[in-house]
C-alpha cells in the first residue's frame, strides 16, 4: 500500500467493513445522499467514520490521503468540514443551530461542497431540531450532513425520516482492544484499559496520547486506594487535587482561545466577539464534564475489576498497572461492598449530568466508596 493510500480515513474504516464499503460505493458513483444518520453504541466509530466520508466528499479523487483537501480533513483543519458538538449539559443550543443555518447560507471556501458532522444528534431538542428540519429537508446543493446518533428511537422522528440512516455494528472489548492496539503499537492491556476507560477506539487512542488525561486516571485510582484508611480531611483534599489534575489540559484550550480571539478582536465586531467568549466559555465547560466523566469510568473500571477479583476471575482484569491497588481492596472489601461501591459511581455520574457541582460530586462519591468498601 502506498503512503498515500494509509493516509485514506475510508480505506481504514476496517472496524466497520460494512459502512466503509457501502460509502465507499456511494462516493465511488457519485451517489452520495444529503443527509446521513450513523447509528449505533457509543464506541463503534461513527465519528471516524464522518470524517472518512468527509475526506472523500471533498477530495477529487474520492479520498486519495494524498491530497492537501485530504491532509486537512484528516488533520480536522479543513474550512469546509464543521464539526458540532452540544454545548451545554442539556443539549445542542438554539444558538448552535442558528449558527449552522447562518454557516450553511455561505458559500464554501476551499473545496467543491461542505460538510457538517452533528455529533449526538438525539440531543437536538425539539426546538434546536425545528430549526433545523427545513435544511435537512432541502438542503443547500454541495451540502452533506452527517449526523450521529446512539439509536433512532430517542431521536425526533422527523429528523430521522430526512436522513439516510447508516447501521454501526457494536464493537466487542476484544476488537476495540486490537484496533487500538493496530493504531498505537502498545501492549495489549494498556489498551484494554484505555478501552475501559475512554469508551471506544479513537477515544482510546486519543487517551494514551494524552498525560494529562492519563495522569488523571492515575490520581482516581490513587484516591480510591487512599480510601480505606482516609478520614475525611483526607478524602476532601484528595478531591481537591484531582479536580486539579483534571482541569490541567484545560490550560491549552484556554490559551488556544485566547489566541483565537486575539487574531479576530480587530475584525470581529463586539457582538461578534462576545458570542465568540460564551462559546469559548462553554467548550470548557463541556471539556471539564468530559475529563470527569473519563475520571468517573477510571473508578468504574477499577471497581469491576475489585469484584472480578473478589469472584475468583482476577484474570479478567483490566486495570493491569494497578493490580496492586485491586489487590489490596479486594483484601477488605466484600462483593456487596463492591456493587454498593459501583453503584456510587453510577450516582455520581448522573449528578455530573444533572449539572451538579463536580467538585462536590467528586467528594459525596468517595465518601460513599469508603463507606461501601469497608463496611462487612
Ligand atoms: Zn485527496
Amino acid at each position: 500500500m502506498t503512503a498515500a493510500a494509509q493516509n485514506s480515513l475510508l480505506a481504514h474504516l476496517d472496524t466497520q467493513p460494512r459502512v466503509r464499503d457501502f460509502l465507499s460505493r456511494a462516493v465511488a458513483a457519485d451517489r452520495a445522499s444529503h443527509a446521513y444518520l450513523f447509528v449505533g453504541a457509543p464506541g463503534s466509530g461513527k465519528l471516524d467514520a464522518a470524517w472518512a466520508l468527509a475526506q472523500a466528499l471533498l477530495c477529487e479523487n474520492g479520498g486519495c490521503g494524498a491530497c492537501d483537501s485530504c491532509v486537512r480533513v484528516a488533520r480536522h483543519t479543513h474550512p469546509d468540514v464543521h464539526l458540532y458538538e452540544p454545548e451545554s449539559a442539556m443539549g445542542y443550543l438554539i444558538a448552535q443551530v442558528r449558527d449552522l443555518l447562518e454557516d450553511v447560507a455561505l458559500a464554501p471556501i476551499r473545496a467543491p461542497r461542505k460538510v457538517y458532522i452533528i455529533d449526538r444528534a438525539e440531543q437536538l431538542r425539539s426546538n434546536s431540531a425545528n430549526a433545523l428540519l427545513k435544511t435537512l429537508e432541502e438542503p443547500p446543493a454541495n451540502t452533506t450532513f452527517i449526523l450521529l446518533g446512539t439509536s433512532t428511537d430517542i431521536m425526533l422522528p422527523t429528523i430521522v425520516s430526512r436522513c439516510q440512516c447508516v447501521p454501526f455494528r457494536m464493537l466487542s472489548t476484544a476488537e476495540a482492544t486490537d484496533a487500538v492496539a493496530r493504531a498505537t503499537g502498545l501492549p495489549e492491556p494498556r489498551c484494554r484499559m484505555a478501552v475501559a476507560v475512554a469508551g471506544g477506539p479513537s477515544r482510546a487512542i486519543a487517551f494514551l496520547k494524552s498525560a494529562d488525561r492519563q495522569e488523571a486516571r492515575r490520581c482516581m485510582l490513587r484516591a480510591v486506594d487512599a480510601l480505606l484508611h482516609a478520614d475525611e480531611a483526607d478524602i476532601l483534599l484528595s478531591a481537591k487535587e484531582l479536580m486539579g489534575v483534571i482541569h490541567a489540559p484545560l490550560a491549552d484550550v484556554k490559551s488556544t482561545q485566547q489566541a483565537v480571539l486575539e487574531q479576530n478582536a480587530d475584525y470581529l465586531s463586539r457582538g461578534a466577539l462576545k458570542q465568540l467568549e460564551e462559546r469559548n466559555k462553554r467548550e470548557l465547560s463541556a471539556r471539564e464534564r468530559s475529563g470527569i466523566m473519563e475520571a468517573l469510568a477510571s473508578v468504574r473500571a477499577l471497581l469491576r475489576d475489585v469484584l472480578m477479583s473478589l469472584e475468583g476471575a482476577s484474570d479478567g482484569i483490566v486495570n493491569e498497572d494497578a493490580a496492586d491497588i485491586v489487590e489490596r481492596l479486594s483484601r477488605s472489601a466484600t462483593t456487596a461492598g463492591a456493587v454498593a461501591a459501583l453503584e456510587a459511581v453510577s450516582k455520581a455520574e448522573k449528578r455530573i449530568a444533572r449539572n451538579i457541582t463536580p467538585q462536590l460530586t467528586i467528594e459525596v462519591m468517595l465518601f460513599d466508596i469508603r463507606k461501601a468498601l469497608i463496611c462487612r
